[in-house]
């Protein structure tokens, strides 16, 4: 049975389109399950009826005709309660309603089962049998099983065939939900980030010179050949006659007899090069994904590979160099830093990434550079997006394609609302942040590309909470020596001299890999991070440390942050390096003191060892991106379960409570660097739990210091007492935005606009 699920499942993942698939489940199942019929319905979402939308058995001629109310038969049934129904004989039950016209009057054993994804009824899938038969327990069970796997399947297929076929006419508007990635609203043209060659992304079109394209396509195919043969002459003695004989087949796959011949009938037939590329390769990779031989059906991954390869130098001939457009939203699989340095500033108004989720790296980069972001949009077809108008509500996550213009005027209105604020809150630039009541709560940015350090001091920043260093290594090509470093760092220091500026050592692993040193682990966010990757190579540490204490010299501003610190052992090993390194620099005729040293707390470990952490150094700074994710054990960039990632959680409040507590009861001041300190409603806390000083993206920072110029600390406090009494991070935040309401800042609330 195992079998057979997982062969339907990846036949169905290997379809076309929506309608393919829910063919090839009726067919599959009715085939596998040994029944006379199998059928789908769907839910249609703007009716809210159950639409008969494939069969095998019944009479496809009602297909996409015949449909049933949610309230309605044996399917509005299975509906309602989520659960499977198994009855012998269908027609007795009151429930049943004959649906003229579909043909199931001679079938009385039924069994349905829902389709659901993410808690909602996508549809049912159902058999049924003439003769009056109970369907045993296993064969609810394959169902169960089949239906769950392929919901996921079904939603995506139902979304983005929605947008293909709105992508081919270019008229409807469609809605695609991901998640918050940074805040505002943004309307532009979208620029897809090189999706790499993608066999499934390209479009058709008439050949405009038929020679040319097959001149194109023969060059192309011969550039792989040469490659394969390559690597296999490099690998020469290492592969066995046997290996030598697979690269033989590799590059007869693509021999002018075989595919090649088929690809160029197509081209002269009228296709352009690389759609008739797409299209042969594709037809002979799901001939290969549809065998049941397991070696047979692995050399679908053989000639998917040759394909993108071929399609790969297709597409490099055709390349003309990049023009952005005024207003470009980019677009991309799996947006990154270095994605984001490649387009000019005054030109990148949104960003968009189908991976990752608000906490993703690339988000924090996109909150402190201002640019609105919607992460984790796992339905957006955006390889087919290039070129299209569509509005993106990074305060909500959603993602606008062809916008009504009415849609287009409310996301207008709110954008200039925006501009508006902006322009209002740049009067507080110079203000400096103290309570309606006296009390002073320094405000600090943080920090990573250069771009920011221009924002910041825009913004009014009296320092850096954060700089994250890992930024410049994460855009290059290997580490930067300590001399390129010291400049980078410099730079900073200079830049914000005499304020302060937190450096923080290295932080890679978990989502931070480099290119250069990559970091292969099965959990990597419970693997090798942070400290634990600098101090198993203190030559990259101690490296990093000098060049901190030498672009220090003059300035006396430098602070030095350890950060994924989950031992005491941990803090003293790196202080020691440290101060090894100083002493050696002093030694060498270095001047200036030993820089303040902190500790991130960042695990729940360290939360409870606060105290014993802050005997150690001169600061404490809170990572509660890090202490959320690890506390409500949520992947920070897993968009499936981004809805129960919450700053706010009671659990995390009582957890930067405690750590308040214990550096206060060590004297060890105490700040923030999570992307709380930047959510207005989480500062007024972070106030009342007495925090030293607040570290956050230069978007957030006049936002911030407008909600806490605006009350006292008394009334902060009893806020906090009475949300510490709350249950649920929704009540918490449901309270925050009543108060501040109440205090006049209904304005940095932001409820969906369509
Ligand atoms: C944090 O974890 O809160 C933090 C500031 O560090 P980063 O987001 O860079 O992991
Ligand atoms: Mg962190």
């Amino acid at each position: 049975m195992l079998e057979t699920l997982r062969h339907i499942v990846q036949e169905v993942n290997a379809a076309a389109g929506l309608e393919e698939a829910l063919q090839i489940i009726v067919r599959r199942v009715r085939a596998a399950m040994n029944t006379q019929v199998c059928s789908v319905y769907l839910r249609d979402p703007s009716s809210g009826r159950y639409v008969f939308r494939a069969t095998q058995g019944l009479n496809p001629e009602q297909v996409g005709l015949a449909s049933l109310a949610a309230s309605d038969g044996l399917v509005g049934l299975v509906a309602e309660r989520g659960e499977p129904v198994n009855l012998e004989d269908a027609e007795s039950h009151p429930r049943f309603r004959y649906l003229p016209g579909i043909g199931e009057e001679h079938f009385h054993a039924f069994l349905g089962v829902p389709i659901i994804h993410q808690r909602g009824v996508l549809g049912v899938l159902v058999v049924q049998q003439a003769e009056s038969r109970r369907f045993d327990e296993s064969d609810e069970a394959f169902l169960v099983t089949l239906s769950a796997q392929l919901a996921g399947v079904i939603a995506h297929a139902q979304v983005t065939g929605v947008l293909v076929t709105q992508a081919l006419t270019g008229t409807a508007p469609a809605k695609i939900t991901g998640v918050p990635g940074a805040p505002g609203v943004a309307i532009g043209t979208v620029v897809v980030v090189s999706p790499g060659a993608d066999l499934y992304a390209v479009q058709p079109r008439e050949a405009a010179d038929k020679r040319k394209e097959v001149r194109a396509f023969r060059e192309a195919l011969q550039s792989v050949q040469k490659d394969i043969k390559m690597v296999a002459r490099n690998l020469g003695g290492e592969l066995s006659p046997e290996d030598h004989a697979l690269f033989d087949v590799y590059v007869s796959i693509l021999d002018d007899s075989t595919i090649g011949a088929e690809v160029v009938g197509l081209i002269k037939a009228g296709q352009w090069a690389q759609g008739a590329l797409s299209q042969v390769m594709i037809e002979h990779i799901r001939h290969f994904e549809r065998m049941e031989h397991s070696y047979l059906k692995e050399r679908a991954v053989d000639v998917r590979d040759l394909g993108t390869r071929v399609l790969a130098y297709l597409q490099a001939a055709n390349q003309e160099p990049r023009v952005y457009p005024d207003q470009t939203i980019l677009v991309g699989e799996e947006l990154t830093a270095t994605s984001l340095g490649e387009i000019p500033r005054e030109k990148l108004v949104g960003l968009i990434s189908v991976r990752g989720s608000g906490n993703s790296h690339v988000a924090i980069l996109a909150r402190a550079m201002g640019v609105p972001t919607v992460m984790g949009a796992v339905d957006l077809p955006y390889a087919k997006l290039q070129d299209r108008e569509v509005i993106i509500d990074g305060y909500n996550g959603t993602v606008h394609i062809n916008p009504l213009p009415e849609i287009k005027q409310r996301f207008q209105r709110v954008l200039d609302e925006d501009n508006a604020l902006s322009r209002d809150l740049e009067s507080l630039r110079d203000v400096p942040c103290v309570t309606l009541d006296g009390q002073r709560m320094p405000l600090w940015v943080n920090t990573g590309l250069m771009v920011d350090v221009t924002r910041s001091l825009g913004q009014g920043a009296e320092g850096v909470g954060l700089y994250r260093t890992e930024v410049p290594f994460l855009l290059r090509d290997r580490f930067p020596s300590e001399e390129e470093q010291r400049q980078i760092y410099r730079e900073q220091l200079e830049a914000f001299a005499p304020k302060p500026v937190t450096m923080r050592t290295l932080d890679i692993g978990g989502d931070k890999a480099l290119p250069y040193f990559p970091i292969e682990e099965e959990n990597p966010f419970l693997g090798w991070r942070g400290i634990r990757v600098t101090l198993d190579h203190p030559e990259i540490f101690l490296a990093q440390v000098r060049a901190m204490l030498k672009a220090n010299e003059d300035l006396g501003n430098l602070r030095i942050m350890l950060p994924m610190v989950c031992n005491t052992s941990e803090v003293d090993e790196a202080l020691d390096l440290i101060h090894r390194s100083h002493r050696e620099l002093a030694q060498d005729g270095l001047t200036g003191a030993l820089p303040p040293i902190g500790v991130m707390i960042e695990v729940p470990a360290a939360v409870y060892q606060a105290r014993a952490l802050a005997r150690r150094v001169d600061f404490i700074s809170v990572g509660s991106n890090d202490l959320t994710q690890y506390l409500l054990a949520v992947d920070r960039n897993n968009s499936r379960v981004a809805h129960l990632y919450h700053s706010l959680h009671p659990a995390v409040l009582q957890a930067l409570a405690y750590v308040a507590t214990a550096s206060q009861a060590e004297g060890v001041p105490i700040s923030i660097c999570g992307e709380l300190a930047g959510d207005p409603g989480g500062a007024v806390l972070l106030l009342a739990m007495g925090y030293n000083s607040l570290s956050m993206n230069a978007t957030s920072l006049l936002k911030v210091k407008k909600a806490l110029l605006n009350l006292r600390r008394s009334e902060a406090r009893s806020l906090l007492k009475e949300v510490m009494g709350l249950d649920c991070a929704q009540e918490v935040n449901a309270r925050l935005e009543r108060f501040l309401t109440e205090h006049g800042m209904a304005k940095f609330i932001h409820s969906p606009v369509a």
